[in-house]
């Protein structure tokens, strides 16, 4: 790379291509030395450089690869989700008021539940639970008599009974109906412990959203009741007596929602049942818009998937607007709107950091610049394709280099050119590739042919992580998340990668990356050192990414920290987590290490016996296994 265009390179250019400013949200920014920071009160000089941390967990021992959660991140959405929806209030004249819930299965680790519970506290922010775990670990963390507590999913009897006790101790704890049949066992059981439950409706909405999460919505979702089950729950509860107990509807369109419209048309739609079970006679006062709230992972600010076309404010004012619309129509009172952001709360919350290994590089070092006569014939005009390349004949170049590369390889294989004639060949190849790529970036539109080109020459960086482990939504639906080195953004990233995992499986890859455009079959990047990590970090993985991973390789649970950091800038490392050991994941794989201790030691008193070792160099295999055993799962350094 020509010196002048290197020494031209700026951290506002990095900040551009690696779309920081748009998906940052002010969290993350770059600053003049090249280095990612961590903003955690949007102002600009209270932050803390990545790299700091990383090097501050590597004095405790926690290498990489690493798991940042920033608690301040965790407030600030907190903060800013119930502010926006209490300005949208105020400006639209809404009468009632916002009460949000936190839903578990997005981020279970109980950090992220007692932080909620504490900071959450002053906005009455409760719980959103699917299940019997959830439930018992919220019933321990919460704090707050007034924040309320959802409860979905399957119910059987030991989970409706356990809500009512807590319901009992003062908790504002809610069953939504999610099955006919469901509320017979809520009311049997309330009868028989002698408490009253609070009953909440979840509906199948006929509105259904785009995105990739949209299975959650529509006639044909899974949960909810379709209207005529709706009037029977009415009917059964009026038959019962209880109709007093119907307080909230709820319905969950899904996640990741990029389109306001499909938010707006479901709220209405909700709203319209809502105004329905009132004028029913049922008590009601909540209505639960359930998650969705999206987040603008590629920061386009479009309708695209891992986008969002609307702002948190944009979100809270629509909903509220949408409500009104109905019930101001229908003289209903505006009730307490209840939403389960999830996603949006806690994907800021993380980074995954990892270092690169080692990389395939596919330009071509110590490419011949003449060719000897005496050269196979072949390997002489692929050398001169290359030579004559002009920005004229790119595709013809392109095809005459593959029947050239493909003629070469078949004369190898019947013993007509050398090892060293194949690899020269090689070279020139992969040059050639290079060459028509820079070439491509002065056409208007590439040619169909050349399409893919860009990943064909793509550099490979292999780093320390398992995709399957800590980035399970990026293998399993192609979900896109911003990775960025976190450190030389100084400096101009002169490489087109793609990067690998160390599981060794051919999709433990990731070749997608954001884009405001389109979607990137490349990330720039910087040469590597030879005596400095180069650090990646993968950023808004906060949600559903920790616990959906799984032990593919056995690779186990990264090292993690949490940080708080204060007024002033400071930080200070507040939690720690060792990673997995290796004995660790194999006793989840139902290993029993203590015999596999005793099997191996007498391996090598075996070997003893037969003169294979001696005790001396029995000693270190011994020490080896057992250090194996307590290892990290992932590539250590030293
Ligand atoms: N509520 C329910 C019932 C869900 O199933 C989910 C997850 O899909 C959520 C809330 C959270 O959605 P999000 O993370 O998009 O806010």
């Amino acid at each position: 790379m020509n010196k002048e265009v290197l020494s031209r390179w700026s951290t506002a250019k990095s900040d551009e291509i690696y779309g920081v400013s748009n998906w940052g949200k002010g969290y993350y920014s770059v600053d003049d030395n090249g280095l990612i920071n961590v903003v955690p009160y949007n102002k600009k000089d209270v932050k803390v450089p990545l790299i700091d941390i990383v090097k501050k967990a590597s004095d405790r021992g926690l290498e990489m690869p690493l798991l940042v959660r920033f608690e301040n991140l965790l407030d600030a959405r907190i903060a800013r989700l119930n502010d926006n929806f209490k300005k949208a209030m105020k400006n639209l004249g809404y009468k009632g008021s916002y009460e949000g819930v936190y839903p578990v299965k997005v981020n279970q680790q109980q950090e992220v539940v007692k932080e909620i519970a504490s900071f959450g506290k002053k906005y009455h922010h409760g719980f959103e639970v699917g299940s019997k775990p959830e439930l018992i670990a919220v019933m321990a963390e919460m704090l707050d008599k007034k924040a309320n507590i959802i409860c979905n999913g399957y119910k059987d009897k030991e989970f409706i009974d356990l809500g009512l006790y807590y319901k009992k101790l003062g908790y504002n704890l809610f069953f939504v109906v999610e099955m006919p049949g469901e509320a017979s066992l809520i009311l049997e059981r309330g009868e028989k412990l002698g408490i009253e439950p609070n009953i909440g409706i979840r509906i199948k909405l006929s509105e259904k959203a785009g995105g990739h999460w949209m299975a959650s919505g529509g006639d044909r979702s899974i949960f909810g009741l379709n209207m005529s089950q709706v009037i029977e729950t009415v009917d059964l509860l009026k038959s019962k007596k209880k109709l007093s107990t119907l307080k909230l509807l709820h319905y969950h369109l899904g996640s990741q929602i990029p389109n306001i419209r499909d938010i707006r048309f479901a709220v209405v739609e909700a709203t319209r049942v809502y105004a329905e079970l009132v004028k029913e006679g049922a008590p009601m006062g909540y209505l639960d818009l359930g998650g969705g709230l999206a987040v603008d992972y590629d920061g386009s600010n479009t309708n695209f998937a891992s986008s969002r076309n609307y702002n948190t404010f944009e979100y809270c004012a629509d909903v509220v607007e949408a409500v009104m619309s109905v019930l101001d129509k229908e003289e209903v009172q505006h009730p307490v709107i209840v939403t389960e952001s999830g996603r949006s709360l806690v994907a800021f919350y993380s980074i995954l950091l990892f270092n690169v290994l080692d990389v395939a590089y596919f330009s071509a070092k110590d490419v011949p610049k003449k060719i000897e006569e005496d050269v196979n014939e072949e390997i002489k005009n692929l050398f001169y394709v290359s030579k004559d390349l002009n920005v004229k004949n790119l595709t013809e170049s392109y095809n005459d280099a593959l029947f050239y590369r493909d003629s070469i390889k078949n004369m190898f294989n019947q013993g007509r050119i050398s090892l060293r004639e194949r690899s020269m060949a090689e070279k020139i190849f992969w040059n050639l590739l290079n060459k028509i790529n820079t070439e491509i970036k002065k056409l208007k539109f590439v040619p169909r042919d050349l399409e893919e080109l860009e990943l064909a020459i793509a550099d490979i960086y292999y780093c320390n992580f398992s995709l399957f482990q800590s980035l399970p939504d990026s293998w399993a639906i192609d979900q896109l998340f911003p990775i960025v080195p976190i450190h030389r953004l100084d400096e101009m990233p002169t490489r087109n990668a793609i990067l690998a995992d160390i599981t060794c499986d051919c999709d433990g890859e990731i070749s997608k990356f954001i884009d405001v455009h389109d979607i990137k079959k490349t990330l720039q990047l910087h040469e590597v050192k030879d005596d400095e990590d180069y650090i990646i970090g993968v950023f808004l993985v906060g949600a559903y990414q920790e616990t959906l991973g799984d032990l593919h390789n056995l690779f186990g649970d990264t090292n993690v920290i949490t940080v708080k950091i204060d007024k002033e800038g400071e930080f200070e490392i507040i939690y720690e987590m060792e990673g997995d050991s290796v004995e660790d994941v194999l006793s989840y794989v139902e290993y029993d290490t203590k015999k596999m201790r005793r099997q191996f030691r007498k391996k090598t008193e075996d070997a003893i016996r037969t003169g294979i070792i001696n005790a001396e160099e029995r000693k270190n295999i011994m020490d080896s296994f057992e250090m194996g055993l307590r290892g990290y799962t992932y590539y250590e350094q030293e």
